[in-house]
């Protein structure tokens, strides 16, 4: 099978010639723009000066202005050819040895995942990166918060390197830090901060994995933690022992989705809106309620529907639907089950007979784990090939260019999380490693 850059370069080119000759094509990917290299995407930045995601799923989200950019990549590494790229990051991470370790995230593109030592979620590949200590260099393919992640969880004299700066997350940038303490502040006038007879505060902060380094912390620093999608069930627990409510950022999917499986109402889970006084609730509302939901979403999941599920119900009969949660709550409602990445692994290496699966999740993943198991039919639900637009801005070119650094003995794009933020960030993740069903 080949890989999702190769089939949006296959589709952009046979578009091409199909509208020249009137005709519709026949495959789709959700940007043409996909079809060319991150650094277009860089210098168009530079040009307009301001920031933005990447072409496909998220370009139409608002770009903080602090959010970092990427700046040129060397011409040399542009104009190289993928022979020549692939030979050069071979040599470089040859030479580097047991110096550096390459992580790869399950929604990275298959040619840059080639070259990862370890490929896995964004909190396994944090963990994995323990296991190499002497590693001075940790090159993160990911994004921006899965690179912050590493460099908390690993030794102050390691190096977190991600190959381009611009890779963010949007849905991780949806809560800032600002509008989160804003949003806590008025809860705070409104609860009060007395616990009740059982001793639980009126509330308890969580955050996704998918979040700032500064959220992480602000959640160490006010009894809150972390959850995974692996995790989110036993983490919500965990927080209304202690707490009367809890506000959750920044996916509002991820949340709902949980809370409701818990069996809490959904009148009981208003959504609070950054931009809105109260975000947007009456005090009533907010006093009643158990999960407070931040206006937060995954470009690349809301794009999957109930249609795509029903269309896949009617063409493949005992087709297995699994969705990512942060999918909507319509979509995990009418799937066969919501899960984790590594859930979905999980199920189809778990299946014994030839199955078909339609799958909701990233597209490269799901293609890979269509490669992996032939024995199965496995397909994305959303026909249109549409994969994370910032885990696109890493492309092998940006590999090679901080790999050939790290062996001239520079270190280019270090991600670094000051202390002041690390401490309390580790503190939350630390709450969650301990947090029990
Ligand atoms: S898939 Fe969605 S949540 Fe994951 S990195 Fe991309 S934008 Fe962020």
């Amino acid at each position: 099978m080949s890989s999702v850059n190769t089939a949006i370069q296959l589709i952009t080119r046979e578009q091409a010639e199909q509208k020249a000759l009137g005709l519709a094509g026949t495959a789709a990917t959700c940007s043409p723009a996909l079809a060319r290299g991150p650094w277009d995407y860089d210098l168009a930045e530079a040009l307009a000066g301001v920031p933005a995601y990447g072409p496909g799923a998220s370009s139409a989200d608002v770009a903080p202005a602090a959010t970092p950019r990427q700046g040129q990549l060397p011409e040399e590494y542009k104009k190289a050819s993928d022979a020549e790229l692939d030979a050069r990051i071979r040599a470089a991470k040859a030479t580097l040895g047991d110096r550096a370790v390459i992580l790869g995230h399950f929604y990275q593109r298959d040619e840059v995942i080639e070259y990862a030592d370890f490929v896995g979620d964004s909190f396994q590949l944090a963990n994995a990166a323990l296991t190499r200590p002497d590693a001075e260099a940790i090159i993160f393919c990911g994004v921006h918060f899965m690179a912050e992640t590493a460099d908390i969880l690993s030794k102050p004299d390691q190096a977190v390197i991600l190959p381009n700066l611009a890779a963010g997350c949007s849905m991780a940038d949806m809560a800032d830090i600002d509008s989160v303490t804003e949003c806590w502040e008025q809860l705070e006038e409104l609860y009060g901060t007395e616990p009740d007879a059982d001793g639980r505060v009126p509330v308890i902060p969580v955050t996704y994995m998918n979040s700032s380094a500064a959220l992480k912390g602000f959640c160490g620093d006010h009894g809150g933690i972390v959850c995974t999608s692996s995790n989110a069930a036993t983490v919500l627990d965990w927080a209304f022992q202690r707490g009367q409510r809890v506000l959750f950022f920044p996916d509002q999917h991820l949340g709902r989705n949980t809370a409701k499986a818990m069996g809490v109402p959904m009148e009981q889970m208003p959504m609070w809106n950054p931009r809105k006084d109260l975000g947007g609730n009456d005090e009533q509302t907010l006093l009643d309620s158990r999960v407070i939901l931040w206006h937060g979403f995954c470009s690349v999941h809301k794009r999957f529907n109930v249609g795509q599920i029903e269309k896949a119900r009617a063409d493949f009969p005992g087709v297995n639907v699994i969705v990512h949660p942060e999918c909507p709550m319509e979509v995990v409602d009418a799937a066969d089950s919501a899960g984790s990445t590594d859930f979905i692994k999980k199920a189809i290496a778990a299946a014994t007979e030839p199955t078909t699966f339609a799958i909701g999740t990233e597209i490269n993943m799901v293609n890979r784990l269509a490669a992996e198991y032939p024995q199965h039919t496995i397909f994305c639900l959303d026909p249109v090939i549409c994969p994370c637009s910032t885990m696109y801005r890493i492309h092998p070119g940006y590999l090679a260019w901080v790999l050939e650094a790290l062996v001239n003995g520079e270190t280019l794009n270090r991600i670094t999380v000051d202390d002041d933020v690390a401490r309390p960030a580790r503190v939350a993740l630390e709450r969650m490693l301990a947090a029990r069903p």
